[in-house]
């Protein structure tokens, strides 16, 4: 997916927000469409399914001559990856959801495990006459939401604007005005469109930026956005998501929520109230503070290393969510080596120390541990860990303590 934000990354690749990380609920294409479709955004008729029968079912009701079976999973690329197929009979259907409905589908956003499909969307065919992009984001360099509109749709977007830059027009919009009238045309003419087709954009646009804003969105791509045979504007794929942070005051979302659809370390991460992202690299690390947790993800990328996750204990744990903290990192396979970084204020560091111990006495502690402990009560958290008899690389600092796990790494 496409964030303006990324542009703006500084050079050691340290996310410029959290939400880079993911802090983001996504939402399956069915639900995006049916909450645009309350905006007055055109999308055409279909129906969530989760088995072959319900599907054939589904599209008999739909009665239209061309059926199209989608894969319902939070991630983009399904049609190349063969999760969107085009049916022109019941048998075909049933003969595509058969195929679709229980396959892991690997697409260039599901990484190389790929994601099993546990729903279907049925929907009415589409005469599409044009194929175009159009998304909308929060930029954080102009602090405002920002929409991109481009010919070249049905195409990922990142390839656009790697090749042909000129070809994406953007549009900032103003929080006091909202979308325009006048941003919606330009708009609407810089997709090549004309007469009837421009105010069906327009009302499409509009609508879009209501729900993006009134939802808290992060981000909603429509790509493609279709002008149909008979001038129409449709939303013919969705995908939205949605800030995090914001959850608190979008109590409906939450209904949207997908669990079989995340990470279950994250799931298992914010049962004991850990801030805990998974990412690619191979040094676990184990930090209270968010601002410590990215200075620690830092210094491992300064020194050469890659770090596994984000992963934040808190200002006020206990020994138990330490342990879990634990579990969760040395549950990755990825994780090569762990980095455990603590600054001892509210939490003291005896209590990490022993968390630490336990925690590792009791999954068997089989990679590299390293350990900076810095604070309130920092010489007995260093004797707890020095006679635990566990093998525990003791570093001095933040900088001693990254380098020291990459060589252990290797
Ligand atoms: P993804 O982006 O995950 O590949 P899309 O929903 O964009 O999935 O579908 C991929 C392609 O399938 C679209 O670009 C479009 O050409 C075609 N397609 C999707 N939905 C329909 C539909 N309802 N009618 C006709 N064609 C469709
Ligand atoms: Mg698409």
């Amino acid at each position: 997916m496409f964030d303006l934000g990324r542009g703006t990354r500084c050079s050691t690749a340290r996310p410029s927000t959290l939400r880079d990380l993911g802090e983001r609920m996504n939402i399956h294409e069915y639900q995006a469409k049916e909450l645009l479709g309350r905006y007055g955004v055109t999308v055409p008729r279909g129906k969530a399914v989760t088995s072959v029968d319900e599907a054939v079912e589904a599209a008999r009701d739909l009665g239209s001559a061309v059926t199209v079976v989608k894969a319902q999973i939070h991630a983009g690329g399904r049609g190349k990856a063969g999760g969107v197929k085009l049916a022109r009979s019941l048998d075909e259907v049933r003969e595509h959801a058969g195929a679709i409905l229980g396959a892991t589908l690997v697409t260039h956003q599901t990484g190389p495990e790929g994601q099993l499909v546990r729903r279907l969307y049925v929907e009415e065919g589409c005469a599409i006459d044009r194929e175009l992009y159009l998304g909308v984001v929060l930029d954080r360099e102009t602090n405002r939401v920002t929409f991109m509109a481009s010919t070249e749709g049905g195409t990922e977007i990142e390839e656009v604007a790697e090749a042909t830059p000129e070809k994406i027009v953007k549009a900032n919009v103003h929080p006091l005005t909202g979308l325009t009238g006048f941003q919606a045309r330009q708009l609407a003419f810089a997709l090549g469109l004309e007469g009837k087709a421009v105010g069906k954009a327009v009302r499409f646009m509009q609508g879009l930026y209501r729900a993006f804003v009134e939802h808290d969105a992060s981000l909603a791509e429509i790509n493609p956005l279709v002008l149909t045979a008979d001038g129409d504007i449709i939303a013919l794929d969705a995908k939205m998501n949605f800030d995090s942070n914001a959850l608190y005051r979008q109590k409906a979302l939450l209904e949207y929520r997908d669990l079989d659809e995340e990470d279950p370390a994250e799931i298992e991460a914010s049962k004991h109230d850990l801030s805990y992202i998974n990412l690619d690299g191979n040094i676990g690390c184990m930090v209270n503070g968010a601002g410590l947790a990215m200075a620690t993800m830092d210094i491992i990328k300064h020194f050469g290393g890659e770090p596994a996750n984000f992963l934040d204990v808190g200002g006020g744990a206990t020994a138990e969510r330490v342990a879990a903290a634990f579990r969760i990192i040395t549950g990755d396979p990825k994780v090569k080596g762990i980095f455990v970084n603590i600054f001892g204020g509210i939490m003291k560091c005896d209590v990490i120390a022993e968390g630490v111990v336990a925690a590792a006495r009791e999954v068997g502690l089989t990679v590299p541990l390293a350990v900076r402990l810095e604070g309130t009560n920092v010489d007995l958290g260093k004797t707890i860990l020095a006679e635990s008899g566990l093998t525990i690389i003791a570093a001095e600092d933040m900088a001693d303590g990254a380098r020291k796990i990459i060589e252990a790494v290797g």
